[in-house]
């Protein structure tokens, strides 16, 4: 146990899109990887509320990282124990580790919330995946931020 990289992998849906979820306003939107990572990208406006928040996990992502550590801790504990039970072991103290922790079920992450429609933005020459009323109505391009009037 020397693997500290907890790697979480966020599913694309079959367009390539990751989903994510604002933390100001709670709405969920789809941008691509390629886009976020992108150097010219600085940060990412929600299309809703047209704010930009640090991050833009969702909550599968959050709790699915919180399992991961709290497994990885719980094993590492466990070890240790067993450990000490064999160097205890002949001694004439006793010490018993006691049963493997369970762990706790990593739930996988979902991909598809709702459906969603691609937008594109001029402005930025990117595409985005938002909800299809944000859509009728007007929404924030999420990757300046500038506010972006329906369809024509
Ligand atoms: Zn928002
Ligand atoms: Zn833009």
């Amino acid at each position: 146990m020397t693997d500290t990289n907890f790697e979480i992998k966020i599913p694309t849906d079959n367009d390539g899109y990751i989903l994510f979820k604002c933390p100001k306003c709670t709405n969920y939107f789809k941008v691509k990887p390629s886009d976020v990572e992108d150097d010219g990208i600085l940060q990412i406006f929600c299309p809703a509320c047209g704010l930009s928040s640090e991050n833009y996990l969702t909550d599968d992502i959050i709790e699915l990282a919180l399992s991961k550590v709290g497994n990885y801790a719980n094993n590492l504990i466990f070890q240790e124990m067993k450990k000490w039970e064999q160097e205890f072991s002949g001694s004439g103290l006793s010490f018993k580790a006691g049963k493997k922790p369970t762990e706790e079920y990593e739930v996988p992450i979902r991909s598809t919330i709702e459906a969603m429609n691609v937008r594109l933005y001029q402005c930025c020459a990117r595409t985005a995946k938002i909800k299809p009323l944000l859509e009728m109505t007007s929404s924030y391009c999420p990757f300046c931020g500038v506010k972006d009037f329906g369809t024509e």
